[in-house]
């Protein structure tokens, strides 16, 4: 057969593929949700339209917008405890659930707004040490400290780290780079990562760039209670000084859980009973511990798929998104894979 006669030939037969009724579902099977199926959302925090912040976990509020509008057209947006609990909505269409992790300052200024107009159940996953304190996480810390204009080379040969080059680069890839030094100081031990971020603030002259200190910086115990009395929001524990849980020992992850939850219910009157994992790190022992306590409805984890309501609720994925993330690739995040059933 010719180059030419094959093509065509080879042509006929992709037309006719795509054309067959048996090929459709093949496409389809992976948007189709069964009723089961809900697409859990995970944000951190919403900032100025028109303001440059190189972080990921800050999503520009005329972009979260758009994404709920996108997400509203195949999916019915409902509060966690409805998705958990209650049986699928006579609309036949998917659920989703959206959430927001840490607890910055900017999800009272920002977020709540928007919840009232557009009647827009969120969940808001707290973690309660940096509110009890007034001071940011290291990596919001650092976050805030390495906006533009600050360009720099962090030595961190000290830890095994390297060299990381910051600034001098646009919006996307700057955040690239400054991720990159987050993840690696992931990897130290907790005491040693706090000696690092001393020398990375010490290095990049630790000034705060003031949106970026306001954006990231955490809510007051008064303001996570102004939050809570919203009608649109469901509550949950993120930790109390935002662990990763896998990194310390189970007693004291099971105590980091307990102290938040129980200053969540001080601060707000509220009974907590939903829980994301920081970072999404767990162990199976921290899991079954969690089970074996009874004190918790449902617990998240940052496994990018679409979770089940007949799944495991200790261990409910969900799906990123980011400042980064533009509609077609939202879109493309909705059509994640389905949790797996049983435990
Ligand atoms: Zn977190």
């Amino acid at each position: 057969m010719s180059a030419d006669a094959f093509r065509q030939t080879a042509g006929r037969w992709l037309r006719a593929g795509l054309a067959s009724p048996a090929v459709y579902p093949l496409l389809r099977r992976r948007a189709a949700a069964p009723p089961e199926a809900v697409s859990l959302l995970m944000y951190h925090t919403l900032g100025d339209d028109h303001e440059r912040l190189d972080a990921w976990t800050v999503v520009r509020q005329r972009d979260f917008l758009a994404q709920v509008r996108c997400l509203r057209e195949h999916h019915d947006i409902v509060p966690l405890d409805q998705a958990l609990d209650d049986p699928p909505g006579s609309s036949g269409r998917p659920r989703a659930v959206l959430t927001f992790d840490d607890g910055n300052a900017s999800l009272l200024s920002h977020l709540l707004p928007l919840l009232e107009r557009e009647a827009l159940p969120v969940t808001v996953y707290i973690a309660t040490g940096h509110v009890e304190t007034g001071e940011p996480y290291w990596f919001d810390a650092l976050m805030a400290a390495l906006q533009p204009p600050l360009a720099a080379s962090l030595d961190l040969g000290r830890w095994g780290l390297g060299c990381h080059r910051i600034g001098h680069a646009d919006s996307a890839v700057n955040w690239l780079r400054i991720s990159a030094l987050l993840e690696a100081l992931k990897t130290l031990t907790p005491q040693q990562r706090s000696q690092a971020v001393e020398e990375v603030l010490r290095q990049a002259g630790a000034r705060l760039s003031p949106p970026a200190a306001r954006t990231l910086g955490p809510l007051t115990p008064t303001e996570v209670a102004e939050l809570a009395r919203s009608p649109w929001v469901t509550l949950g524990s993120h930790t109390h000084g935002h662990e990763l849980l896998d990194q310390v020992p189970l007693a004291a992850a099971l105590h980091s859980v307990d102290t938040s939850l129980q200053r969540l219910e001080a601060w707000t009157g509220q009974t907590v009973r939903h829980f994301a994992y920081p970072n999404g790190n767990h162990t199976p022992a921290l899991v079954e511990a969690l089970r074996a306590s009874g004190r918790l409805a449902s617990a998240v984890t940052t496994e990018p798929a679409r979770a089940r309501t007949d799944g495991d609720r200790l261990r409910l994925p969900r799906i990123g998104i980011g400042r980064y993330d533009g509609i077609e690739r939202f879109r493309l995040g909705l059509l994640a894979p389905l949790q797996r059933t049983g435990r």
